[in-house]
């Protein structure tokens, strides 16, 4: 985006999306915890002055005699379209991510921000943050209100929210205590929507606070390997904002933008976590609908690029299939990859990186997505080989 911004020098600075690109891509990096820091972890990512994130093998630090010694060739360098270090806050995520996106939403249009990372990564505290420190959703929200308070002269708004997560291929609403699975269903009126989600009408972000937390705390979480909690679900906040023109015409057509904000669950490869029978089936697809979200996002970059019109494989997966409205057409992405900056992440910080750095890379191609879809099928082949061996010792 940024080497784009460049090559057009008429094009608008402060907008953050170029006429090109409906992509952004930002890394956020977080600090090392206490407890890290007491096991005496130590950091292996640096963020460089020009929006590079510089990745280092920790077997080739603890190796190192000094510094200068070190063999760069185990370095690994990103660039991406913005890179936040790990003293940056919240507002400065939000100034710098979705606050480009708000004066599109009043207007009509749709966008969809993703934080994406392995478990412990930080999308959590990006997306919906602590009570005094509030992340991403609700400062978006609280932005809107403002927005909207602010224009509201012949017309009025109403902004709706509702929260759903998706859990082993599975919706269920946020927002009641229930364990009913939603069925997705498309229609010429609704579009694509979820059938009996509760959507409320809100009237203060604080409300909308409220809502963010007893949501996510109705999460499905399981205890694994990793983390004493592990998400292995995708949590989907969708605001809409309805603008109509204050007249008496009922007929009038209503105006409606939708935001998509997804806490996405953890990225971490099944097989790290040594985990067997059902949990390795979620992961499995948690991990199918990550990757079918990477081939959607290859694909619409593609299409953008090359003017073609290419086959976006949305029905591979219930978040890809929730999400089509939001990811095609005239509507803007920003995906945040959280990354940890601790040595013994160093698998999952690469990984992340990699998918983010595709995620942003407007080149990508067709062929390249098939050999991720061959890598991706080649590890469950493995584990599946794991787990036959265990049964055969049985
Ligand atoms: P995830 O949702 O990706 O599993 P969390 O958001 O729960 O990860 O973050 C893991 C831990 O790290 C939490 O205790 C969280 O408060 C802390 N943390 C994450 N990002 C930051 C940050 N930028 N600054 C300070 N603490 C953070
Ligand atoms: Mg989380």
């Amino acid at each position: 985006l940024i080497r784009i911004e460049e090559a057009n020098p008429g094009l608008e600075v402060t907008q953050n999306f170029s006429k090109q690109s409906n992509i952004k891509v930002a890394v956020r990096l977080r600090p090392l915890g206490e407890k890290e820091i007491d096991e005496d972890h130590f950091e292996i990512v640096q963020i460089l002055e020009d929006k590079v994130v510089l990745l280092r093998d920790p077997l080739e630090m603890m190796n190192q005699k000094d510094f200068l010694s070190m063999n760069r060739s185990k370095e690994k360098r990103f660039a991406f379209d913005t890179v936040f270090d790990k003293d940056s806050g919240q507002v400065e995520i939000f100034n710098n991510t979705t606050k480009t996106l708000i004066d599109g939403i009043i207007e009509g249009y749709n966008a969809t921000v993703f934080a994406y990372g392995a478990t412990g990564a930080g999308k959590t505290y990006t997306m919906i943050g602590k009570e005094h420190d509030p992340g991403l959703m609700f400062l978006t929200i609280k932005e809107l209100f403002e927005r909207v308070a602010k224009t509201q002269s012949d017309k009025s708004y109403q902004i709706k929210v509702s929260f759903l997560e998706i859990y082993n291929e599975m919706i269920r609403d946020l927002l009641i205590i229930t364990n009913e699975v939603l069925e997705l269903r498309e229609d010429s009126t609704e579009g694509i929507h979820v059938a009996g989600l509760t959507v409320i009408d809100v009237d203060s972000p604080e409300e909308v606070m409220d809502l963010l937390f007893f949501g996510n705390a109705n999460r499905t979480q399981e205890a694994t390997n990793v983390n004493a909690t592990s998400s292995r679900s995708h949590a989907v906040l969708e605001i809409q904002v309805e603008q109509k023109n204050k007249s008496e015409d009922v007929n009038e057509d209503i105006n409606i933008g939708k935001l998509s904000m997804i806490d996405l669950a953890g990225s971490e490869r099944a097989a790290r976590t040594h985990n067997r029978g059902i949990r390795m089936v979620e992961g499995a697809m948690i991990n199918r609908s990550l990757l079918s979200l990477g081939n959607c996002i290859n694909a619409l970059v593609e299409n953008m690029k090359n003017g073609r019109n290419q086959h976006i494989p949305y029905r591979d997966s219930k978040l890809t299939r929730l999400l089509k409205d939001s990811l095609g057409g005239n509507s803007r992405t920003v995906m945040i990859a959280n990354i940890s900056p601790s040595n013994l992440c160093y698998e999952d910080t690469s990984g992340t990186l990699k998918y983010a750095n595709r995620a942003k890379n407007i080149k990508t191609t067709i062929t390249k997505n098939i050999q991720h879809v061959e890598r991706h099928i080649s590890e469950y082949t493995k584990i599946i080989a794991e787990l036959k061996s265990e049964i055969s010792v049985l």
